[in-house]
């Protein structure tokens, strides 16, 4: 699962990452990239869009006391490259196609990307921030079996920084441990949806799922629903 996505037609960037990892483009690889260090060039969040699961909503709700239908935003699938995660897919009655959900631009960049290039949520950023660019892969023991850190965007990095593995291994199995527990939510929400379509009811909209998820207790306002 990459950290990213990229958006084709009318968004920022052509597709250039997917969710599938096998066919996500690496800028670089080798475990020498532990000595990756961020410059904070903000590029990524920018022009990269990030996909959301129900856990990473509920921190940025915590921490924002915003509704959830402000903090999204519904890409449909022709505007996202997904190639082999078609299960993050919401049917959703506003869009034409299922809709992944995603963390939402405001202007040309993350609505969180302040003034001064920082997050303002950095504490609750979504899992796939707090990876990104790393792609990595654990052998039995724990240790990082392979790495790459992923492209889709102008990564502006510096070489003299020290990542910890075990750090990176624990946010990147607490991002699949989430992700995963999404992916089930939004399969139960799908099979209701398509349950109600085929008795001829219309599917409920993305106020509804949000909802579902339990983040949207002090939803007051809609985004495209
Ligand atoms: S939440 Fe923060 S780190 Fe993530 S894209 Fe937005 S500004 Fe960047
Ligand atoms: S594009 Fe790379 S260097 Fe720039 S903020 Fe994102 S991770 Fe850091």
């Amino acid at each position: 699962m990459a950290m990213f996505v990229g958006v084709c037609g009318t968004m920022s960037l052509c597709a250039a990452v997917s969710l599938d990892l096998g066919h996500a483009r690496a800028m670089a690889s080798g475990l020498r990239h532990l000595n990756f260090r961020c410059t904070a060039c903000a590029n990524c969040c920018k022009e990269l869009r990030v996909p959301l699961t129900s856990a990473d909503l509920g921190r940025l709700v915590a921490k924002t006391g915003r509704p959830a239908s402000e903090l999204v935003d519904w890409l449909e699938t022709d505007s996202v490259d997904l190639t082999g995660e078609p299960g993050s897919l919401v049917v959703l009655e506003q869009a034409s196609k299922p809709a992944l959900m995603t963390l939402a631009h405001r202007g040309n960049a993350c609505l969180f990307l302040g003034l001064d290039a920082r997050c303002a949520v950095y504490d609750a950023r979504p899992g796939s921030c707090r990876l990104y660019p790393f792609d990595l892969t654990f052998g039995p023991r724990g240790g990082v079996r392979r790495l790459r850190l992923l492209g889709g965007t102008r990564c502006d990095y510096a070489r003299d920084g020290h990542n910890d593995p075990h750090a990176l291994r624990e946010a990147d199995q607490q991002r699949w441990s989430e992700h995963r527990a999404y992916l089930a939510q939004v399969q139960t929400w799908n099979r209701s949806q398509r349950h109600r379509l085929r008795f001829g009811h219309r599917a409920l909209g993305s106020r509804e799922f949000l909802h579902f998820l339990s983040v949207a207790s002090e939803a007051t306002s809609g985004n495209g629903s």
